[in-house]
């Protein structure tokens, strides 16, 4: 049996310009209750987004960050189960118009939403001769890159860009993964489509160095960018933004987790949806454009025994914890990436945004 669960941002709209202002503490707890209780079955699940990115712009951003702050914390409990990997799930992305014109302002909406479509097509390799041996292939390189990784366990990665002079400590046991995984059942599922990033956890008390983006982020309908942060011993000590600075801040003082790392991600520059040079104002696809890291919580696959870890245990092998992960883009066609050894050495791992190393 399939059940439906839809989501209105007309509704959620209507919330913010007419729900009393001290009543968005308040969460419909049935709804996440459902989706735990699924979870713990290990229900497969389908997310489907279809958002308009820019639907709370001019509200206030006190209530936008309370409401998703609230909406987190009820739909942390199930979000842990997917993070195990206890079901096997797939996020995708559908066009509506007020995404569509947002990502190409200067078509009508119906034109909009028929290039978005299009333009998914041909991200996600539908427009191959044969798609899913096309998407078979792709998902084997990932994973070849990955075991090379996985093989070499660097104790740091040394990421240098245009604005950029970042090292970022891994923690011994780290497992690089592609989106493919096998859920607790045995199923084989690739978790996000389009996908083009394999990605590990960074040791959350080990980053050090300045970081910029170099892309926009689309964040709860406030758009941030040109954005730089610093780091001493794995913590955010400094932020500053041309756009979105507050946002910023408010998503780095969400909690403590929140101004550390979570993920570290590689991305080749030549990657279809870097090469369309959209940007999508999706997290699911734009994460994918490139080179990337994450604020906030780790996922536990990524680390060697991570599942079964208390997290007193997860927190002590280096593994980061929030209410929050925010991915947020790096990488560019000027990026190097090195990986570091034990014994202290460099080995290259990308140049010039393109992967460095056969697989
Ligand atoms: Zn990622
Ligand atoms: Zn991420």
């Amino acid at each position: 049996m399939v059940d439906v669960i839809w989501g209105d941002d007309q509704l959620q709209l209507a919330r913010f310009q007419h729900a009393p202002r001290d009543s968005f503490e308040e969460y419909p707890s049935w709804q996440t209750d459902g989706a735990l209780e699924c979870a713990r079955r290990g229900d497969a699940r389908l997310v489907i987004l279809a958002d308009d990115p820019g639907l709370f712009d001019g509200q206030d951003p006190d209530l936008v960050a309370a409401y998703q702050k609230v909406a987190l914390k009820h739909a942390r409990p199930a979000a842990d189960y997917a993070a195990r990997n206890a079901m096997n799930w797939t996020v995708v992305a559908a066009p509506v118009p007020g995404w569509a014109v947002k990502v190409f302002p200067d078509l009508p909406p119906q034109a909009a939403e028929a290039r978005l479509w299009d333009t998914i097509f041909e991200i996600c390799r539908l427009k191959k001769a044969d798609p899913i041996s096309a998407w078979q292939e792709h998902v084997q390189q990932l994973s070849a890159r990955c075991s090379y990784l996985n093989h070499k366990q660097y104790t740091a990665l040394k990421l240098i860009g245009p604005g950029t002079d970042l090292s970022v400590g891994l923690p011994r046991g780290h497992i690089w993964e592609g989106i493919r995984a096998t859920s607790q059942a045995g199923i084989s599922f690739i978790g996000n489509l389009p996908t083009e990033e394999i990605f590990t956890l960074p040791h959350k008390d080990k980053t050090e160095g300045i970081v910029t983006a170099s892309m926009p982020l689309s964040r709860g309908g406030t758009l941030l960018k040109n954005f730089s942060l610093s780091f001493a011993q794995g913590r955010v000590v400094n932020v500053s933004a041309d756009k979105g600075e507050s946002a910023l801040r408010k998503l780095i003082e969400t909690d403590e987790g929140a101004s550390r790392l979570g993920e570290v991600a590689l991305v080749p520059h030549s990657s279809p949806i870097s090469q369309s040079g959209i940007l999508f104002h999706n997290d699911l696809i734009d994460e994918n454009a490139a080179s990337h890291i994450a604020l906030g919580a780790a996922y536990r696959f990524n680390l060697e025994g991570g599942t079964g870890m208390s997290d007193a245990e997860f927190a002590a092998a280096g593994g980061n914890d929030s209410l929050v992960h925010a991915d947020f883009m790096i990488g560019s066609a000027q990026m190097d990436v090195d990986g570091l050894k034990k014994d202290g050495s460099a080995e290259p791992v990308m140049r010039a945004g393109e992967w460095a190393f056969e697989v």
